[in-house]
């Protein structure tokens, strides 16, 4: 990364860890292992296998599944639409789904088509925290409803769903648990069996692997209830068709390797620069961190800084940061988590995402404190002569 990028969007993706780089580049050409996995009558093909079932392994090894519980998408956003519409399409008929007014749009827009396709639906509210609680859920669960998708950790906000809790209440009203963890592979530990997860979304991309590959964990009790949303040559297990990316895969396995290995050390190191970002800021007139006291990751700060005349893209020359997420700065719309947990279009649009990672530094920190110190100087006068003529 060029030392003058500060780079504070890590939520949006990750740039790919060099080890990860290595292993994938060792898969692509005529001296790599670049057969097609599914060509086992030969060793070159066998080679091509043995490397995608390493890292299938290391991929379930991270989220505590067995290596046949996990199915290859190109990421996140294919992972939940199997998961949802492939349970959809094997129940036949329109039941009852549950989410939450926190998810991402890759869920949302896939609720959606359920929803044209008859099902109905529930938007569980998260409290003032940004949680979703196992009371929320359980006022939105009723006779009929088949299954639940809710966020591990979310976005915008980082906020923590308590997914352990909420699952024994999905189970004991008879519907499947899905579950979006995207944001939440690599920060934190995640086990599906512990946390009761029938379906499971994670990519590469947000964990230091490449763009464009990710898995979806299916319980091996579950695996009957999903319908295939690609056709093809009937690959990993027939529920996904299409050959395999080698060095994609190999990249997310050596992600998920490196995060086992490292996640709890890195962890810790951001939350200690994330604390140093915060005693720099908040301090300041108007600054103020949403859902800070909510169960959170260290690694996604939301701040709204409160000042008539702040705009986001008066930092985005100094800072490489997000003013929602970046599916909705290219809508231009309030953030609809925002607004989930209590914030005005106006305050939504003088909020930034600050999201921080494994190749953050101090310098990056202090620079980061720097520039929103000076910003809000700025915006004081302004300040100054509003509350002036509220006065008057
Ligand atoms: C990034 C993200 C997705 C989409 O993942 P892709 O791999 O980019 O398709 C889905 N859900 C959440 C919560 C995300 O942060």
């Amino acid at each position: 990364m060029s030392s003058s990028l500060h780079y504070f969007d890590y939520a949006a993706t990750t740039p790919a860890d060099p080890r990860v780089i290595t292993s994938m580049v060792q898969c692509l050409g005529i001296d790599g292992v670049f057969a097609n996995p599914a060509s086992t009558s030969h060793p070159a093909g066998m080679q091509a296998r043995n490397l995608v079932e390493n890292a299938r392994a290391e991929v379930a090894r991270l989220i505590g599944a067995l290596p046949d519980e996990i199915v290859w998408t190109s990421g996140a956003t294919e992972s939940n639409n199997l998961a949802l519409k492939g349970f959809a399409d094997s129940a036949g008929r329109p039941a009852h789904i549950v989410t939450s007014r926190l998810e991402h749009k890759a869920i949302l827009d896939t609720v959606a088509s359920l929803e044209s396709r008859g099902w109905a639906v529930s938007y569980a509210d998260p409290d003032r925290n940004g949680a979703i609680t196992v009371e929320a859920i359980a006022k939105a669960l009723r006779p009929g409803t088949a299954i639940v998708s809710l966020m591990l950790v979310n976005n915008e906000i980082g906020t923590l769903t308590d997914i352990a809790a909420i699952s024994a209440i999905v189970h004991s009203a008879g519907a499947l648990l899905h579950v979006d963890a995207a944001q939440a592979l690599g920060k934190t530990p995640i086990d599906v069996n512990a946390s009761g997860i029938d379906l499971m979304s994670i990519s590469a991309h947000k964990a230091y692997g490449p763009k464009g590959i990710g898995a979806l964990y299916v319980s091996s009790a579950v695996a009957q209830r999903l319908a295939p949303q690609m056709h093809g040559g009937g690959h990993e297990r027939g529920l996904r068709s299409g050959t395999l990316a080698t060095h994609q895969i190999v990249g997310m396995g050596a992600a998920c390797a490196i995060a086992h290995e490292e996640m709890n050390s890195d962890t810790r190191r951001i939350a200690k620069l994330g604390e140093r970002l915060l005693a720099g800021v908040l301090p300041l007139e108007r600054v103020r961190q949403n859902a800070r006291d909510g169960l959170r990751i260290p690694h996604t700060l939301s701040l709204t800084i409160d000042h008539p005349g702040f705009f986001p893209f008066m930092l985005v020359g100094d800072l490489a940061v997000s003013s929602t997420s970046a599916c909705n700065s290219a809508a231009g719309t309030p953030s609809h988590v925002l607004s989930a947990i209590g914030l005005s279009d106006q305050a939504s649009a003088r909020t930034i995402r600050l999201s921080l990672g494994r190749f953050t530094t101090e310098e990056d920190i202090d620079h980061a404190i720097t520039c929103i110190r000076q910003v809000v100087e700025q915006c004081k006068p302004r300040v100054a002569a509003v509350q002036a003529s509220a006065s008057v």
